[in-house]
């Protein structure tokens, strides 16, 4: 059998592709993903225990762009959750991101809204030219703030001080001279009504989609009849290292299952400065399943293992940018998602891509 196009990955980039390439152009498309399961790190499942959980951590969708909105919706339905996080900080739980309620927690004040704009300006320090994460954070909260909530937590995360890592990272928490103790503040949130994994599933019911599981595309490649390839696993990988390694953060997941209702106040806690791991996540607080027990999950951040995260340094840039002078000389090939683009996508942004790489490739 021929195939138009083959898709490198099950995760929510390729899954897009699959989808716009079996229903609007009504080709075949063969995906294969090395997992033996489709949805990539989206994907959820339920434990032992009959407790729905995020197999690769809590995966929230949030975004601005109604387009991507419309599009995820065809494929499930949304719980209307609003996702809340608590910081563990000298002793005591405060919200994230940085509101009204956390300053005046944190330094036992009752500040009004305009009292803590005027109290952060005090704290910030004045930075000439913001080249980092730490840049970012001193020039918004000042020196103590820092070491208290970003400077620990980032260190864990990723095994480098936020100094050395560019201003995306801390950029990404907003600072907020308000009362609004949401973790996001986009216009849609929510959660699958059934989960990730059905959502996925939906997607990609269409007799025009086979998927090979449990097979890296390496081993079967040679013996394939394609068109064109989409590629959403790592750059490096597909081309051997020839420029050398890209650094990946990885994980390690700890799930635990207590025999009570109720873990923690928040669906997640973070722990910038106390214990290895970054944050913990109680699943039914994210998914609003009933059940007489309850499922947490630890994060380890660690550099081995799975790649997560693409690691925004200078010399990781640097090196990714040799990788692109070659993808850009491929005819046959197109690259999308987190790990083939090396960029810091959430799940909304690879949507975009994905769809908009359709329009280019279907016109
Ligand atoms: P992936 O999901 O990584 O899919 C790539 C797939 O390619 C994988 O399944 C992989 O197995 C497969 N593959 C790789 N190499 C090969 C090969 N050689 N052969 C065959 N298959 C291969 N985003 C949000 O919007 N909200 C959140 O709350 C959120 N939380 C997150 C928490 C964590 C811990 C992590 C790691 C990410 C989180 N994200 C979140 C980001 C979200 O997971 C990504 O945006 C999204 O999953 C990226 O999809 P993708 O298809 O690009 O990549
Ligand atoms: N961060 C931090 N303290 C926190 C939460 C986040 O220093 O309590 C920093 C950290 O560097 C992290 C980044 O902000 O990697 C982005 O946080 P986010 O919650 O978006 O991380 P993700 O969910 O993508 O792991």
């Amino acid at each position: 059998m021929k195939f138009k196009y083959v898709i490198v990955g099950a995760g929510l980039a390729g899954l897009t592709m699959a989808e716009r390439i079996a229903n609007v152009m009504n080709e075949k498309v063969l995906v294969i993903e090395k997992r033996s399961h489709i949805g990539g790190n989206v994907y959820d499942s339920y434990n032992d225990d009959g407790i729905l959980i995020h197999n690769y951590g809590p995966h929230i969708f949030h975004t601005n762009d109604k387009g991507v909105y419309q599009y995820l919706s065809k494929f499930t339905k949304w719980n209307d959750f609003w996702h809340r996080v608590l910081t563990y900080v000298d002793g005591n739980l405060v919200p994230m991101p940085i509101t009204v309620e956390t300053i005046n927690k944190l330094y036992k004040l009752n500040l009004s809204c305009s009292q803590v704009e005027e109290f952060l300006k005090e704290q910030a320090e004045d930075i000439s030219e913001i080249k980092t994460s730490r840049d970012v954070a001193l020039s918004k909260v000042g020196r103590d703030i820092y070491e208290k909530i970003f400077e620990t937590y980032t260190r864990k995360q990723w095994g480098v001080d936020p100094g050395d890592l560019d201003t995306s990272v801390i950029s990404r928490i907003p600072i907020r001279l308000n009362r609004d103790t949401r973790y996001f503040a986009d216009k849609y949130q929510g959660m699958p009504s059934h989960g990730y994994t059905r959502m996925c599933e939906n997607m990609v019911a269409n007799k025009n989609i086979k998927i090979m599981l449990n097979t890296d595309y390496k081993e079967v490649i040679d013996q394939i009849e394609y068109d064109k390839m989409i590629y959403t696993g790592p750059t490096d990988e597909f081309y051997n290292y020839k420029h050398g390694k890209l650094s990946y953060r990885s994980i390690q997941f700890q799930f635990e299952t207590f025999d009570k209702e109720e873990f923690q106040e928040a669906p997640v806690v973070n722990y910038p400065n106390d214990y290895d791991y970054t944050r913990i996540t109680e699943f039914k607080k994210l998914t609003w399943q009933e059940h007489k027990k309850t499922t947490i999950c630890k994060e380890f951040p660690c550099s081995e293992g799975e790649p997560y995260y693409p690691f925004p340094t200078k010399d990781c840039k640097a090196r990714f940018a040799l990788y692109e002078e070659d993808m850009k000389k491929e005819e046959n090939v197109l690259f999308l998602g987190r790990l083939a683009e090396y960029r810091y996508y959430n799940m909304d942004a690879v949507v975009r891509r994905a769809l908009d790489l359709f329009l280019e490739v279907s016109s």
